[in-house]
């Protein structure tokens, strides 16, 4: 191979989460074979690692996986994954529609090592360029890794997750002792060595932030928790069967298809079927909890709802003070506690309070997106539409604010949205990926 060949792929793929390893499948199943590489930072696969709690379940249909809705006969299915395991009986005897996330995150790591030879872990791309003349079919995307190496593209499909949401009183004190949930797991062992630290304030009110402070409620040696939250308490998950036909494909068509006033209206109607809300079985446990220690005289969990945190400082010893205001009387009052888990979401694209008008790593290519009141504009099938016009550049699981609830929030759709991300790459390179396959070339290219 010469060096020309092994640095420029047809496809570079950004991450290696449930949105690109969907593609992988996707392009694997249609016998693609143009060249691709992902890139994922992480040194092997792993879904949602810093929230594997024991006990936590999955938040949708399993069946809703990398194929089934698409591809029913796949070998990649959740239900032959549990074959192959020797666990399809116990799992079907198992008394809950929902499996462990546990299990879950085994099923997206059993996928991901069947495409171990077209995947770099440990590979975190912090800038990605353009190189050639603009509008040419010889621009390329060059994407820069934090250990030096660059790759050329001739598409990429960018799947690194949504940016988690930081409020700004809290950005610049983001460490060892204030971390975004994401990061909990290993923070709660780091505490756990840590004796310094005895009390956890969680911030928010959504699943991930009941899930906490249950996990924290059962940690040794215990530690005090304050589960503080800007609503008047937990609301309950909408699962209205209706609701949730927002995870049917049609949705996406009738929500893309949407002006922005009448999809802001959509968004306040059904945020409640995935954000700012719990399932029952675990707000249940909480309020229990919360009464049993209430029975016997013990005070480890408060609650402090209607407030906002409207200023932190942190000492040299690694206490947080919070500012605390109450949203009806406006009273202030101090809080302070040795670790802070902001359970507090993630940015969507938008120009609203917690959204961002592009990812950042898509600064240098975002070139048609203009002023300052632009947000990044996705064609129905996820394409940047103000980037490159002859290099194919996919937004792969960041696309709720344009395609709905189902896009970034979710696997329930991703077996499609990868079709048709595959789909249109194979059309989009159909010149390249012919010649390659004249060359002979191996559907997939590992790199040292
Ligand atoms: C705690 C939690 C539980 C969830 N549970 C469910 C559930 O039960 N059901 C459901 O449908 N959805 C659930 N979700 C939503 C979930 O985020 C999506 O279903 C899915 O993980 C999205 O996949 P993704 O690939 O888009 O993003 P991610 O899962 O975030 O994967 C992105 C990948 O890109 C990598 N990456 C990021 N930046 C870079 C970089 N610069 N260079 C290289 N690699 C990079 C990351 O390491 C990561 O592996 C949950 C989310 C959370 C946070």
């Amino acid at each position: 191979m010469t060096r020309e060949q092994s640095d420029l792929f047809d496809l570079v793929g950004v991450g290696f989460g449930p949105a690109n390893i969907g593609l992988a499948v996707a392009l694997e199943e249609v016998g693609w074979n143009g060249s691709a590489l992902f890139l994922e930072r992480r040194e092997a696969p792993d879904w949602q690692p810093g929230m594997l709690l024991d006990g936590a379940d999955i938040q949708h249909n399993p069946l809703r996986d990398f194929v089934t809705p698409r591809n029913p006969l796949s070998r990649f299915s959740f239900l032959n994954f549990l074959k192959s395991e020797d666990r399809l009986f116990q799992f079907l005897n198992l008394p809950t529609a929902f499996p462990l996330r546990k299990e879950y995150a085994a099923y997206v790591r059993w996928v991901a090592n069947q495409f171990d030879h077209c995947v770099s872990y440990g590979s975190d791309v912090i800038d990605i360029s353009l190189e050639g003349v603009p509008h040419q079919q010889t621009q390329v995307a060059v994407v820069h890794l934090a250990d030096g190496r660059t790759l050329r593209a001739r598409s990429i499909s960018f799947a690194p997750g949504r940016t988690p949401a930081v409020p700004a009183v809290f950005s610049t004190y983001l460490g060892d002792r204030i971390v975004h949930f994401t990061d909990y797991l290993p923070a709660r062992e780091r505490w756990r060595r840590d004796e310094a630290v005895k009390s956890v304030c969680v911030v928010g009110g959504s699943q991930s932030a009941v899930e906490i402070t249950l996990d924290l409620a059962s940690v040794t040696p215990p530690v005090d928790i304050v589960n503080l939250h800007r609503g008047f308490g937990y609301q309950l998950k909408d699962t209205s069967p209706f609701t949730e036909e927002i995870y049917f494909p049609q949705f996406v068509e009738t929500f893309y298809r949407s002006s922005s006033l009448r999809r802001q209206e959509l968004w306040a109607e059904l945020r409640r079927s995935n954000y700012g809300s719990a399932d029952r079985d675990v707000i249940e446990q909480l309020y229990c909890k919360l009464y049993e220690h209430d029975l016997d005289g013990r005070r480890q969990i408060s609650l402090r709802t209607n407030c906002s945190v409207v200023a932190v400082s942190q000492a040299k010893s690694g206490t947080v003070e919070l500012l605390l205001e109450d949203r009806g009387s406006f009273e202030r009052t101090s809080l302070s506690v040795d670790a802070v888990v902001l359970a507090t979401g993630f940015r969507n694209l938008g120009l609203g309070e917690h959204e961002e008008r592009f990812p950042p790593l898509l600064r240098k290519i975002a070139i048609g997106l203009g002023g300052e009141r632009n947000v990044l504009s996705l064609s129905r099938d996820y394409r940047m539409t103000d980037g490159p016009r002859s290099l194919p550049i996919f937004v792969n699981g960041l696309c709720e604010s344009s395609h709905g609830f189902g896009d970034a929030g979710s696997f329930s759709l991703l077996s499609l949205r990868s079709q048709m991300i595959a789909d249109s790459l194979i059309e989009l390179l159909s010149s390249h990926v012919h010649a390659a396959s004249r060359r002979e070339q191996p559907a997939v290219v590992a790199i040292g």
